[in-house]
Parts: C-alpha cells; structure tokens; sequence
C-alpha cells in the first residue's frame, strides 16, 4: 500500500518528469514546449481536488494553463493563498546532467534529481499535500485556502499567471509562495522581493578592409569612422557594468539578503554576450529594517545604463543601442504589521 508520503514523492516525479520549459525563453522553440506548462497545473490541480478544493483551470495564451484550487473556508477566518509557479528555465546540455536526462525525476540516495524539482515543483507539491493532509485530518479552516499553480514565472510573464490568477478573482488576505530563497540563509522566508531587468545591449560595428585596423586605432573620428569594431566596444560596455556590479557588490545591503545579491548577471542559464539582467535591484523600501531606496530602483537602473551606453558610443561614430527591456520586476517588500487593504 502507498503512503501518503509515497504518494507524494510519486506526484513530485512526475511532476518532474513533465519538461515544462517556458515555452517564451530566449533561444527556445515555442511550438516545440507549449502545452507542458499545462500538464503540470493538472496534475496539481487532481490534487486539489484531493484536498476537497474546488478548481479552476484557464489559461490566458492558449495551451499554457493556470490551476487554482479553492478550499472554502467554514467563516471569521482569514484567507491564505499558497502559490508557486509550473515552468522550469530551460535544463542545459543533456551532458551535463548525471543520468542524461535532465527530467528523469530520479529517487537517489533520499533525493530527487531533475530541472526543476527545487525550482519549484518540490514547493508546489508540498502546498498541495499539506492541504490534502489538512482535508483528510478532518481540519476545517476557517479562512479561505487558495491554491494556485502558475505559468511564465521564469520569463516574467505574470499576466499570464500570477497576476491573471490574482485578476480572476483569487486573492487572500496573504499569501506564501514556495519558491526557494536564497537570502541570509538556504530556504528562508523572505518578505521581500528583490527587482530584476532584464535587457538587450546592442553594439553596432561599421565593416571595412582588414587593412584598415590600424587606422581605425590610430586615426579614430569623431564624426565617421573608417572602421569600428563592436567587439571592442561590447568590452568597454561589459568593463562598464562589471565595474557598476562591483560598486553595487559594496554599496547595496540588505539585511535580508547576502551581501553582494545585487549583481549585474549575464543572463545565467544561456551567457549571451548581447544580454544582460540586473538582478537584485533593492527592495522598496529597503525591506524590513534595510536601507530605504525608495521605489526608483529600476528607473534608476535603467538609467545608468542608458548612459553607460551613450558613453560606449562616444566616439568612432557607432551605435550601441540599450534596444529594449525584455522584462522587468519591481522591488517589493512587506513590512512589520502589514495587512491587506
Ligand atoms: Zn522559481
């Protein structure tokens, strides 16, 4: 006979073994990934109904599909939401994973391998059971219990989970999500939430005869340049923020956060050297008892680099170009006795 606790780990694997890759990740094919998303949310969305919830699967870009469940309350209490999100960034070269496969949801050694699994199906799956548990202990709560499983998190898509979710009508008076932190210590409970940007640097070069490197170098205009390399100049700009980020690395705190979480990351899991994201933007707010920021942080960010991009430019007559901000997440932070409006 299978234990709850069996059971659990059986949903987990499977849940893993589902390659729910966010079919909108840069260098992924789309028509090749959407769909999974979905999978998972069902199969979270059979335990809610487990759990005694009613559910409620939609989805606002076809294919990629929310789960929520509802465990009404018996009356007086207050509500609770628990949330994590169904998409996984994108796993790597096969190679690089011990078995390879990096979605084979492997049991080892009282562990469970597999992209995704921490990030955050592990989480998911743990907030569906413990309502499961809840419902067969015969506990009734008196809030609201809203479960809710999510698309498009790894590539800020919120409105088309998160947000759609909160757009529908499923909010509480608080909320946990199970995503894994990694602030002052492994696996701590953050009220805060770091910004991130994340943006394209274009850098235009001008073609020319080899021959004319040496002039280029020696001979540089202002107005029109007889060559120009983008590579060089992709160096300054990439001298430029490393420079920034370690500024930040001594000058940005939080006492929630390790020193040295703001960084200016090449995009982390496929390094492009035309792609940067600005992770950690302070909190609003600074966070409880941190440094107050205020809530320019992005703005503020954005700024400075639109000027370290002029300045890359001056110069050789060449464009380099901030050519979009692909995504962004404000800071937020909760503070001491908050409760909702
Ligand atoms: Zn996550």
């Amino acid at each position: 006979m299978t234990t709850p606790r069996g059971e659990m780990l059986d949903t987990l694997t499977a849940a893993v073994q589902i390659p729910s890759i966010t079919p909108t990740y840069p260098g992924e094919v789309y028509a090749d990934l959407v769909g999974a998303e979905g999978e998972v949310s069902r199969l979270l969305a059979e335990v809610y109904a487990e759990a005694g919830a009613e559910t409620d699967i939609f989805a606002v870009e076809p294919g990629r599909d929310n789960a929520v469940g509802v465990i009404h309350g018996t009356g007086g209490g207050r509500s609770l939401i628990f949330n994590g999100h169904v998409d996984v960034v994108p796993p790597g070269g096969a190679s690089g994973w011990r078995s390879g496969d990096p979605f084979d949801g492997v049991v080892e050694d009282g562990w469970i391998r597999g992209r995704g699994t921490v990030d955050m199906k592990s989480g998911l799956v743990a907030q569906a059971f413990a309502a499961r548990a809840l419902h067969e202990a015969g506990v009734s709560l008196r809030g609201d219990l809203i479960l809710q499983a999510v698309v498009g998190e790894e590539n800020l898509e919120n409105h088309l989970g998160t947000s759609a979710v909160l757009d529908r009508g499923y909010t509480a008076d608080g909320a946990i999500v199970s995503e894994p932190t990694g602030g002052a210590w492994p696996l701590s409970v953050m009220a805060a939430t770091p910004g991130l940007l994340v943006m394209r640097i274009e850098v235009a070069g001008k073609s020319s005869h080899s021959s004319m490197r040496g002039r280029m170098l020696c001979r540089p205009s202002t107005t029109e340049a007889v060559a120009a390399s983008a590579i060089d100049r992709g160096f300054v700009i990439y001298q430029a923020l490393r420079r920034l980020e370690s500024d930040w690395a001594v000058t940005k705190f939080d006492p929630l956060f390790e020193p040295g979480h703001f960084t200016l990351a090449q995009w982390g899991v496929h390094p492009r050297l035309d792609e940067h994201g600005v992770r950690g933007v302070p909190p609003a707010g600074g966070g409880p008892g941190g440094r107050a920021q205020g809530d320019r942080g992005p703005h503020r960010a954005r700024r400075r680099h639109r000027s370290l991009a002029a300045r890359a430019s001056a110069g050789g007559g060449m464009a380099v170009a901030v050519s979009g901000f692909a995504g962004r997440r404000d800071p937020s932070a909760l503070r001491r006795g908050h409760r909702r409006p």
